[in-house]
């Protein structure tokens, strides 16, 4: 079963390669955000999660912030960018009720196989825990950070303290800002400042993970400087107040990213050095349970719709079909691949990759 899967995996990269991007990226720019549900990017405030008489966040909260009769209206709400511009100029990929899926192809629907999923192309079954074990798969940031166009102007900043392990920092020598790490080196005044503010947050996820707004301001700080070519920003508040069930809170972090990518993509389209050559590729590592008993709390093997995902795109590379009526079935495995194909290159690493996604 495996083999053929690998082997239509194979016609349909051949497929793809032939016909080619139909416009080339000069830069990628990658943004996720962990366990945020296709259920809320799709469908705003969850009806029964903002009338749960049993829960613990503030349900009237909710209801005044991200309330309206309509999904529609609901989606609007908490993602304005997602389902203004975004919408308008890229494609999002994901909406189940449109026959349109998007899944881990890895069987754990947890952080560290996702992201070794999304990064590498392939769904390693050996790939099984978040222990901090340096990958020993190649990345694509690591295969294109060997080219001359991309070698030092690839830059990873991440909320969890893993992504130095999942880029095997040590081998790849990517540039790696995760947990609580400082930004080395020569810094302005607002990049010390950074470097303070994040150990004077207050630490409620405790262990190694950040709050995203430290990640997102050190490495959007960062690209300013140093016009990185590939840049990648790894966040995680969603996963963690989800974990909490702080509905509320989650809903803020869905709202945050949504405007940080906002800030990021009118960045892009006003900076001579990336203006009209940078796509931005947005997803997450993993889906999480229903509403239902609780369970969009959790992820992993045990809870059967933990591997439904989304995925979305905006740039020169991508065309605008906005949100996805295809009857169609992709993996976050392809967009490893995908980030090689819209650069103009192939991703050949050791290990063989799933096929790139059609976006354009
Ligand atoms: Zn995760």
């Amino acid at each position: 079963m495996k083999r053929q899967v690998i082997a239509l995996f194979s016609s349909l990269l051949l497929c793809t390669a032939s016909m080619g991007q139909a416009k080339l990226s000069e830069n990628v720019i990658i943004i996720t955000m962990d366990g945020l549900r296709w259920q809320e990017i799709f469908g705003g405030a969850d009806s029964l999660l903002a009338n749960d008489t049993a829960a613990i966040y503030s349900t009237g909260y909710v209801k005044e912030q991200f309330w309206a009769p309509s999904a529609n209206a609901r989606r609007e709400k908490l993602m304005p960018f997602f389902w203004s511009t975004l919408q308008k100029e890229g494609v999002i990929l994901g909406n189940r009720n449109n026959g349109n899926f998007f899944n881990n192809a890895n069987p754990y629907w947890f952080s560290y196989p996702g992201y070794n999923e999304i990064f590498t192309g392939f769904p390693d079954t050996a790939v099984n825990s978040n222990d901090k074990i340096p990958n020993k798969n190649e990345t694509v940031l690591e295969y294109l950070n060997k080219m001359p166009e991309y070698k030092g102007r690839t830059a990873v900043f991440g909320s969890w303290d893993v992504y130095s392990s999942i880029f095997n920092e040590a081998r790849s020598g990517l540039l790696v800002n995760d947990g609580y790490r400082d930004l080395p080196g020569k810094l302005n005044e607002r990049q010390v400042l950074f470097n303070s503010l994040q150990h004077q947050m207050p630490a409620i996820f405790h262990g190694g993970e950040r709050l995203d707004v430290a990640t997102f301001q050190m490495g959007f700080e960062y690209m300013k400087v140093n016009k990185p070519r590939l840049m990648y920003f790894g966040l995680g508040d969603c996963d963690e107040f989800a974990h909490g069930g702080m509905y509320d809170s989650y809903l803020d972090a869905a709202q945050n990213f949504d405007d940080w990518i906002r800030q990021l993509w009118e960045y892009v389209q006003s900076t001579p050095a990336y203006k009209n050559k940078t796509t931005i590729l947005i997803t997450t590592d993993h889906g999480r349970g229903l509403a239902e008993g609780g369970n969009w709390k959790h992820h992993g093997q045990k809870i059967p719709e933990a591997s439904e995902m989304w995925m979305a795109a905006i740039g020169p590379s991508v065309k605008a079909a906005g949100e996805s009526k295809t009857k169609q079935q992709a993996y976050q495995g392809q967009i490893a691949a995908t980030i090689a194909a819209i650069l103009g290159k192939e991703f050949k690493p050791a290990h063989k990759p799933l096929p790139a996604l059609k976006l354009d």
